[in-house]
């Protein structure tokens, strides 16, 4: 029998399919959900709040227990454009999937109430996932997504800014799943939609391809350098790779301290939120243990806990989260079904002809 905390030091644990698929969404918005509470609060008033040990379960955030974020709500609106994507390409022949994801995160847009006043035609509000309500909400928002999408004059146009903010990597994780090659590439230019400097773009495309690693079953340790060799190809490597190399360094060293202490810096910037997550992942072989490092800090706590989500729900399957915090996780219905529609895309299980799929995914 499996075990529900399962652990890659259990030689008989490999999750399958559909448990990687969930694993990864959910993972990413149950730490989303830990880290939600604290995002703004400072490590020294994480631990007056909640103990010695900082938190270590879901805390109110946003008026409920179990909040997602801008994290999670950007996620799914890059499934739902890589899904709608595919259905283009398959029913029209010619798709630029990073246009597809651009007219999703415009949708994302709407649902934060505000529009691309400069694009020359409307974006239609159509498929499932904009129309779940509980998506029509701000959380906290990340402001250079809401400006860049604001500034959108053209779909697939890269943003004319130089940010490396986290907002490219915290939403990138559904293209790690997709099983083809070019994911390090497609993860670039659907980050770039939005952030102009490289180490926010390299970042994404970095666990993009990790991401693709691990879910052809490669563990942690043999997806890494697979995924640093393809990072290391690209100009402008050199700070994501040494924040990568920071937390791999720190995690060989047993530094229990490294993320508390803010030794891998605080995950506003890209890297920085990479490193961290990473280092959780790399330090704790446990998906609970790991989204509790990755969000004790006094930096962007959800997007850390969302990305260390994304890696070891991925790793470990969705039966190694909690339950306890899945049976309070919102939108859990709403993010199970968007992992379930990509794995279907990726193993051809989504039947492209029926109306059914054009209405909940059309194809543009
Ligand atoms: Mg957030």
């Amino acid at each position: 029998m499996r075990s529900v905390q399962a652990t890659t030091s259990d030689p008989e644990w490999l999750p399958d399919t559909k448990s990687r698929y969930q694993g990864c969404l959910l993972g990413g918005a149950v730490g989303d959900a830990l880290g939600a509470p604290v995002e703004f609060t400072s490590f020294a008033n994480i631990i007056e709040q909640f103990g010695a040990n900082g938190i270590q379960d879901f805390a109110p955030a946003y008026g409920r227990i179990g909040a997602i974020t801008d994290d999670t709500q950007m996620t799914l609106f890059t499934a739902e454009g890589l899904v709608r994507a595919h259905v283009r390409g398959h029913l029209k022949g010619i798709c630029d999937p990073p246009s597809v994801v651009h007219g999703a995160y415009l949708r994302w847009l709407r649902t934060q109430g505000e529009k691309p006043a400069k694009l020359d035609h409307e974006i239609e509000m159509d498929g499932w996932l904009v129309s779940v309500s509980t998506l029509w909400n701000r959380r906290c928002p990340g402001n250079t997504c809401l400006s860049a999408l604001r500034d959108t004059r053209q779909l697939g146009q890269n943003a004319g800014n130089k940010s490396k903010g986290c907002g490219t990597v915290m939403r990138i994780a559904p293209v790690g799943l997709l099983r083809q090659d070019g994911v390090f590439e497609l993860a670039s230019r659907i980050a770039a939609l939005t952030h102009g400097h490289p180490s926010g773009i390299l970042a994404a495309g970095f666990l993009a391809e990790l991401l693709k690693e691990i879910n052809l079953g490669r563990s942690l340790s043999e997806a890494l350098p697979m995924a640093k060799a393809s990072l290391i190809e690209q100009d402008n490597h050199v700070e994501v790779l040494a924040a990568i190399e920071r937390a791999e360094a720190a995690a060989s060293s047993g530094d229990s301290s490294a993320v508390s202490a803010g030794k891998l810096g605080e995950g506003w910037i890209a890297e920085e939120a990479l490193s961290i997550a990473l280092f959780s992942a790399l330090q704790e072989r446990n998906f609970e243990h790991a989204v509790v490092t990755a969000v004790n800090h006094s930096g962007d706590s959800d997007s850390t806990g969302a990305i260390a989500g994304n890696i070891c729900g991925l790793l470990y399957g969705v039966e190694s989260i909690p339950e306890r915090w899945l049976s309070r996780l919102e939108m859990r219905e709403e993010i199970g079904q968007i992992a379930d529609d990509l794995q279907a895309i990726v193993e051809g299980g989504l039947d492209i002809e029926s109306e059914d799929t054009w209405r909940k995914y059309p194809g543009y």
